[in-house]
This record gives structure tokens, C-alpha cells and sequence, in this order.
């Protein structure tokens, strides 16, 4: 048999074969059979220089084809038997008997749920809920609640500053730090008797730690009319914490200062861990104190033409973020805007 026909016989087998072939490993094996170095078109091409000198070319020449027909083969199949590959596995992936994969439900943030059962409870004794800027002017967040500049309360709120000057040079652009400028800004627009809720984010300049962040949430609320004594505003607050905390906890008020309301008060209410025999929670006092509140300054009122002699008002302000906090003991304000799931799927 002459070379050239040995390599024809090769080339027949090696294709044949090669038909047959059904996984990786089989072809690898088949590779090596014969492309590999000990493979018997390799013995060829290395004894092509012990051919007489007109052979060689032919011979060298047919190899040569060969070698490169059955790597392109090769390549060919390996790309078949990966396609086959993937379809079969992706059969296999779908198999119905299995239980589905439950998408996640998403939920409302805790804040935010609080906001609402808090507001659920005004809207039902007659408050309507509005919402204000964020950014807001000196006058509404300090000068018209009568805290006018230099005013020792200013320093206890650290501000951030909007960096925009008027053309007397003064910064008079804020984010609120607190949601009362709504108090003067819903005055201005309506004529009592109002009662009103604000719900919304304030802003502190204040170092991040277990119980500061620059940015949280109060609500705030207030009622005007004529006789509006300081009993409608326990009354109203009484029922608000019985109806939120429980009417088993009890609540108290005593005296507080805040430069918009005249006489102020705050609210605690009874520790929900020690039960009012005082533990690390709330210091040892058995209370724990909830929201801050007063009759509405008269000065307030007639900054925007509401006449003190003949109506009169309450006001209270808390911090939301507290409330859950006390409820369900965290003792980190952070974990309410890490974005942790593990934490938010609790509520
Ligand atoms: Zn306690």
C-alpha cells in the first residue's frame, strides 16, 4: 500500500470515528488518537525525510490536508456536542414537579408605616394631613416660630445651610430642621379653625452615630380655634398615645421649653421594658419621653394676622424613627437606612 493511500485509509477512519464521538471526553481521546504526537499521521509527517525526494512533496502535501481536514472536524464537532450540551441541560433544569421560585414581595419601610398608622389616627379625631418643602427659608424654619436670629434655640438645631446668598449677602436658603415652618406656612393660607398633621424628612448637621443621622423624620401637628385650652391638647395627646401604644401604658406631661409655644409641655410615656421601674432604656425614671407641645405663642399667631385675644391653639412635634425604636427595642437608628433586608423584613 502505497502512502498515499495509507493516509486516504486514515482519513476515512479518523472521520468515521469521529461521527461516533459523544462527549468531551471522547473527543479528547479521539484527539489524541489521531492528531496527538504518537498518533499515525504524526509517524507520517516525521518520516517524510526517509521518502525518496520526489514523494516527499506529494506525500508531505497530502498529510498536511489531512492534518488540517481533521482539526477544522474536530473543532466542528466539538462546537455540535456543545450545542447539544446546553439544550439538553436546559431541559433538564425545567422540571415542574418543583416548587416555583416565590419572586420577593416588597413592603413598605417601617418610617413609612408608622407615618401611616400615626396619621391614621389624627385624620379619625378630625386632623388633615398636608406636606411641606424641605427646603425651606430661614423665616419659615426660625424667625416667624419666634426664633429670631442669635437666639440661643438656634444652636440646638445645627443647620444645614443652602449655599445661596440674596443680594444683602445673607444665607437665607435651609433644610428645615424641624416640620414646624408648616405650622406658619398653613396659617398664612387658611383661616381657623384648623387642624392640621405634617409628616415629612428634617435635616440636622450632625455626626452619624447609634442615635444621630443628618436626616430624619417628624410629625408635627397643631390645632387652632377658639378655646383651645391646654386640656384639648392632653386630651388629643392622651388618645393618641393610648391608641398607638396601648391603653395600658400610661402617659404623662410636664413642663418643657420650646420658643413657639407658651406654656410648653413634654410628653413620656410610661417604659415599656421595666414597666415605670426604671431600667437602662429609659434611665433609670421608669418614662420615656415621646413628643415635645404647648399652646401656640401668641407671637406666632400674630405674625400671620391670627388674633390671639380671640383664638387660640396647640402644637406638638415628635420624632418618628423613636417611636418603632421603642417599640421593638433597636437601639440603632442607622439600621432604618443601611438597607439591610435582614433588618426591614422584620416589620
Ligand atoms: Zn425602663
Amino acid at each position: 500500500m502505497s502512502v498515499l493511500q495509507q493516509i486516504e485509509g486514515l482519513k476515512k477512519e479518523a472521520l468515521g470515528e469521529l461521527e461516533n464521538t459523544g462527549d468531551a471526553g471522547q473527543l479528547e481521546a479521539w484527539r489524541v488518537r489521531h492528531l496527538g504526537k504518537k498518533s499515525r499521521l504524526n509517524e507520517v509527517l516525521r518520516s517524510l525525510s526517509s521518502l525518496p525526494v520526489e514523494d516527499r512533496k506529494t506525500v508531505g502535501g497530502a498529510a498536511n490536508r489531512l492534518k488540517a481536514e481533521l482539526e477544522e472536524s474536530l473543532a466542528n464537532r466539538e462546537e455540535v456536542l456543545g450545542k447539544q450540551h446546553t439544550a439538553s441541560a436546559r431541559v433538564e433544569q425545567l422540571d415542574i414537579t418543583l416548587p416555583g421560585c416565590r419572586p420577593p414581595i416588597g413592603r413598605l419601610h417601617p418610617v413609612t408605616r408608622v407615618i401611616g398608622e400615626m396619621s391614621r389616627i389624627f385624620t379619625s379625631m378630625g386632623f388633615q394631613v398636608v406636606e411641606g418643602p424641605e427646603v425651606e427659608w430661614d423665616y419659615y424654619n426660625f424667625e416667624a416660630l419666634n426664633i429670631p436670629k442669635e437666639h440661643p434655640a438656634r444652636d440646638t438645631m445645627a443647620t444645614l445651610w443652602v449655599d445661596y446668598e440674596n443680594e444683602k449677602g445673607e444665607r437665607p436658603m435651609l433644610m428645615r430642621t424641624h416640620t414646624s415652618p408648616m405650622q406658619v406656612r398653613v396659617m398664612e393660607n387658611a383661616e381657623p379653625p384648623l387642624r392640621v398633621v405634617v409628616p415629612g424628612k428634617v435635616y440636622r448637621y450632625e455626626a452619624i452615630d447609634a442615635t444621630h443621622i443628618p436626616m430624619f423624620h417628624q410629625i408635627e401637628g397643631f390645632a387652632i380655634d377658639t378655646n383651645i385650652t391646654m386640656a384639648d391638647l392632653k386630651g388629643t395627646l392622651y388618645e393618641f398615645a393610648h391608641r398607638f401604644f396601648g391603653r395600658d401604658r400610661k402617659a404623662r406631661f410636664r413642663c418643657d421649653y420650646f420658643p413657639f409655644v407658651e406654656p410648653g409641655v413634654e410628653m413620656s410615656i410610661e417604659c415599656a421594658v421595666c414597666k415605670g421601674s426604671g431600667c437602662r432604656l429609659c434611665g433609670n425614671s421608669g418614662w420615656i419621653e415621646i413628643l415635645g407641645a404647648g399652646m401656640i405663642h401668641p407671637r406666632v399667631l400674630e405674625r400671620v394676622n391670627i388674633d390671639p385675644q380671640k383664638f387660640s391653639g396647640f402644637a406638638f412635634g415628635m420624632g418618628i424613627e423613636r417611636i418603632p425604636m421603642l417599640r421593638y427595642g433597636i437601639d440603632d437608628i442607622r439600621l432604618f437606612y443601611g438597607s439591610d433586608l435582614r433588618f426591614l423584613r422584620q416589620f
